[in-house]
C-alpha cells in the first residue's frame, strides 16, 4: 500500500472520521510549483508528480499529513483554511500546524534544478551546486537534443514550492 493510502487509512481510523467511506482519495498532477493541494469538490488530495519523484520522503509525508488535515477540516466544518480549526487537525494528523513554505518556513532542499526543455524539476540540493547538471530524460526523449546541450542544462533556483491550501 502506498504511503498516501496508508496515512489515509491510519488517520481515518484513529481520528474517527472515516475519510475513505466519505469518498476521499488521492491523485497525481503535473504542477511544477505546487507540491500538493486539497480539493473538497472532488474529495481529492492531489500531489505533484514532478516533486514526489525528487523530494525526500519526509517532505512528501509532511505534505500528505498537511493536506489530510484540510480534508478532515472540510468534512467536519464544511470549509478549510489555515485557522486554528485546521491547526488542531494538523496536530492530530501529525503535521506541522503551519501554513507551509510561507515566510520563514522555507522548504528543504533549498535549491531545485529545472530543465528548460521539459520544465520538470530534475534535481534538488541543500547547498547551491557549483557545477552544471543536465536533464537526463529529454536527451533520450528527443532525438535533436544532445546530452550536455544548453537546452537541457538545469536552471538552478531557490526552492519555491508551496501548498495551495
Ligand atoms: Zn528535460
Ligand atoms: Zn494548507
Amino acid at each position: 500500500m502506498s504511503l498516501s493510502n496508508r496515512l489515509l487509512n491510519e488517520l481515518s481510523e484513529t481520528l474517527d472520521v472515516n475519510l475513505i467511506e466519505r469518498g476521499w482519495g488521492f491523485d497525481i498532477n503535473e504542477r511544477k510549483t505546487v507540491l500538493g493541494f486539497c480539493n473538497p469538490k472532488d474529495k481529492t488530495i492531489s500531489l505533484s508528480l514532478p516533486y514526489i519523484t525528487v523530494l525526500p520522503i519526509e517532505e512528501i509525508e509532511e505534505t500528505i499529513r498537511h493536506e489530510l488535515a484540510h480534508a478532515f477540516d472540510f468534512e467536519t466544518r464544511g470549509r478549510s483554511d489555515h485557522s486554528i480549526h485546521w491547526k488542531i487537525w494538523a496536530m492530530r494528523c501529525g503535521a506541522k500546524p503551519e501554513r507551509c513554505y510561507k515566510g520563514k518556513n522555507k522548504p528543504n532542499p533549498k535549491y531545485v534544478g529545472v530543465c528548460p526543455t521539459c520544465g520538470n524539476v530534475r534535481g534538488t540540493w541543500y547547498r547551491k551546486p557549483r557545477r552544471n547538471f543536465y536533464c537526463a530524460v529529454c536527451p533520450r526523449a528527443y532525438q535533436n537534443v544532445s546530452a550536455y546541450s544548453k537546452s537541457v542544462k538545469l536552471l538552478i533556483r531557490e526552492n519555491d514550492i508551496e501548498h495551495l491550501l
